[in-house]
């Protein structure tokens, strides 16, 4: 048997695969940035649905010179300042390998302007370690942040082949997951576009206003239309100092502790759901971070069904909890996470939710003028 040393370049490329497994992934990871550097605006454009290029245009407060060597090295990140800080962090992101991992199975370029930098930005490339290896100027920038990337896992032939193949679909379920973030970040001006290369058409795949007043159902009417956002109610229960008692697993008697809890945001009317269970109306978080959990979502639809039969609510439904009661380190995407107390969190869902309907006893007509 023959024992091979693995290049590190090599190694940096099998490990980002596990960050950066498709469009999805990367979407997330630069709309996250963009949204933890303070953005009020977000551009995004597909070139070919993804395929020939993706880019993300930011205006938020752009990277300092300094940290330019930096910004593509795996490890490194400016959110945290230590690792206890890792039980309350607040941004999106933390592991600080994103752009490592994007840079090391794509091209990618960065230009980056800071309120400092007098509209001089900075173009910059990295080589595949990540080592900073060209800056330009660029005169008349704005301040923010734009990432390109381009030729997607072009050393990862296989990965490659199979995203060509699968494209048109990954480019849905990547345009699902911008719409997860303008939802709940309603004050950013999103603008998606997607431009055929073949065509030389650039349409305007959705947008949001993204004014200081707006909010999430002024997102949800811009990206799925009045008729898709009709008979949406509003979710606000509120609920302080719940009692908890649990074991600890060194322990032998329960101990009793309280928490505050919120469940927030926006669910059809009793008679107004979707005709199926659509993954891609029906999202949810935790503090604003979207999540997959089909425990929770399956308690929604459960309690939903009691009042409508026949469908699936839409809903936009973010729980506020304290961040001490999580786990967000666990996957490398961060979209699973663990919360402590779970089944009771699932439990006061079920009853507020089904106390909540039962409460709403004015249905709103049909064909009701707005
Ligand atoms: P993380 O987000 O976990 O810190 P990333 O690899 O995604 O790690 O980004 C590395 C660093 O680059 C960030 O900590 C941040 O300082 C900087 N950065 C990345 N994208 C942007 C952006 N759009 N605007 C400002 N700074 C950014
Ligand atoms: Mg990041």
């Amino acid at each position: 048997m023959v024992i091979l040393n693995i290049k590190p370049s090599d190694v940096a490329r099998i490990t980002s695969g596990q960050v950066i497994t498709d469009l999805v992934s990367i979407l997330k990871e630069l709309v996250e940035n963009s949204i933890d550097a303070e953005s009020t605006k977000l551009e995004i454009i597909f070139k070919n649905n993804g395929l020939e290029s993706i880019e993300v245009i930011d205006n938020g407060v752009g990277i300092k010179k300094e940290d330019y060597d930096k910004i593509c090295l795996r490890h490194h990140t400016s959110k945290l300042e230590s690792l206890e800080h890792l039980e309350t962090v607040a941004t999106l992101g933390f592991r600080g390998e994103a752009l490592a991992s994007l840079n090391s199975i794509a091209n990618l370029t960065l230009t980056t302007c800071t309120k400092d930098d007098n509209s001089k930005a900075s173009q910059l490339k990295f080589t595949s370690m990540g080592e900073l290896k060209e800056t330009k100027t660029v005169i008349g920038g704005k301040t923010g942040t734009h990432v390109k990337i381009t030729d997607i896992f072009h050393n990862l032939p296989v990965r490659f082949k199979s995203l060509e193949k699968t494209i048109k679909k990954e480019y849905n379920k990547a345009i699902t997951l911008i719409i997860s973030y303008l939802l709940i970040y309603p004050q950013i001006r999103f603008s998606i576009y997607n431009h055929n290369l073949a065509t030389g058409k650039k349409n305007l795949v959705m947008g949001t206003q993204g004014l200081k007043r707006s909010t999430t159902l002024d997102s949800l009417l811009a990206v799925f239309g009045s008729n898709g956002s009709y008979g949406l109610v509003p979710l606000d229960i509120d609920l302080k100092d719940l009692e908890v008692n649990f074991r600890l697993s060194s322990g032998v008697f329960p101990v009793m502790t309280t928490l505050n809890l919120k469940f927030e945001g926006y669910i059809s009317d009793k008679s107004f759901g979707m005709g199926r269970s659509s993954s891609d109306r029906q999202f949810v978080y935790i503090n604003r971070r979207p999540v997959t959990n089909k425990r929770i979502l399956k308690t929604v639809n459960e309690v939903y069904k009691l009042f409508n039969h026949t469908q699936f609510p839409v809903v936009v439904l973010n729980i506020v909890i304290d961040p001490q009661m999580l786990d967000i380190n666990v996957t490398p995407d961060k979209r699973t996470v663990f919360i402590r107390h779970e089944d009771l969190i699932n439990d006061v869902l079920r009853e507020e939710l089904s106390n909540f309907y039962n409460s709403l006893s004015i249905l709103i007509p049909k064909n009701a003028s707005k």
